[in-house]
């Protein structure tokens, strides 16, 4: 018996939202490769809205280096 069992991922990010650390365990069940710069759609327990989550470097989509949106 081999253990073929889908593989989990965990990832963290800070919530944008909430600024706080969510703790995510996707199926990694993607081919090698065809995960970079692929964004998943993930909804965030903490704020319970979706982020956009790239797989490959763990990068929330739109909040890489972008300014603070909160200009008033
Ligand atoms: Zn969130």
């Amino acid at each position: 018996m081999t253990l073929h069992a889908s593989r989990m991922e965990k990832f963290i990010f800070s919530c944008p939202t909430t600024d706080l650390l969510v703790q995510l365990w996707l199926n990694d069940n993607e081919e090698e490769g065809r995960r970079e710069n692929r964004y998943e759609p993930i909804s965030c327990p903490a704020c319970v809205r979706l982020h956009f989550l790239n797989r490959k470097s763990g990068k929330l989509l739109g909040h890489d280096c972008d300014a603070p949106v909160n200009r008033s």
